[in-house]
């Protein structure tokens, strides 16, 4: 059995957390578009370089180069046989409507959109606290979720740092951005019968837990 789910909300609702626990249960591929374009900035590709100062401005990076790069990904045998959890895309109704377009050609389709809601405060408490493992992009928080040891991740070893899109007035700009691109697909997903809401501030399985339930019927 495989699902294929977007996960909507925004920056802070927990996407990248609930997206590492349904790949854990249903086997699906974790496409997250912001790590696909943190690995491109730091191996140094002309994608890396051209999206680098829209990612530190806290801006989107333009929707051709998001659609290509989620065309060939979703090619790709794991997401297109196994399933896929898109963590951070779509990001604009453009970009929702390729997806549609690609998954047709695929012959494939959505099962849900899952919108983690959170408050704009709690976005900023918990985007502020958060650290990310550079080399694995296992997510910490040095309130909640610290690791063993003092900037090293408990996973692979690697180095624990703060994303620099995480200091406190680039957060302010990418909420601010959610808003107003990205939250018309709330509607979008809606209209199609596909939008499940789920309150990001409560248990961290929530989204998992909804995803059963649609997938149970
Ligand atoms: P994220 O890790 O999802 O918070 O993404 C980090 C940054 O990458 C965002 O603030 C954007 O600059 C860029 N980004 C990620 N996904 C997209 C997308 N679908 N469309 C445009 N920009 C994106």
């Amino acid at each position: 059995m495989s699902v294929r789910v977007v996960l909507l909300g925004p920056p802070g609702a927990g996407k990248g957390t609930q997206a590492a626990k349904i790949k854990e249960k249903w086997d699906a591929a974790h496409v997250s578009t912001g790590d696909i374009l943190r690995d491109n900035v730091k191996e140094g590709t002309q994608t890396g370089l051209l999206a680098k100062s829209y990612m530190d401005a806290g801006r989107l990076v333009p929707d051709d180069v998001m659609i290509d790069m989620i065309r060939s990904r979703l090619s790709r045998g794991d997401a297109a046989k196994g399933g896929f959890i898109l963590d951070g895309f779509p990001r604009t109704p453009t970009q929702a409507a390729a997806l549609d377009r690609i998954l047709e050609e695929m012959g494939l389709r959505l099962d849900a959109a899952i919108l983690l809601e959170v408050s704009d405060d709690e976005a900023v408490r918990r985007l502020s606290s958060r650290r990310v493992c550079q080399d694995c992009g296992a997510i910490y928080n040095i309130i909640a979720r610290r690791t063993k040891e003092e900037g090293v991740c408990d996973v692979c070893g690697g180095s624990v740092i703060q994303r620099d899109d995480d200091q406190e007035g680039v957060i302010r700009d990418r909420l601010m951005v959610y808003r107003e691109r990205t939250s018309p697909l709330i509607d979008y997903y809606a209209d199609k019968g596909l939008l499940h809401r789920v309150d990001g501030t409560r248990s961290s399985d929530a989204a998992m837990l909804t995803l059963e339930s649609i997938v149970a019927g």
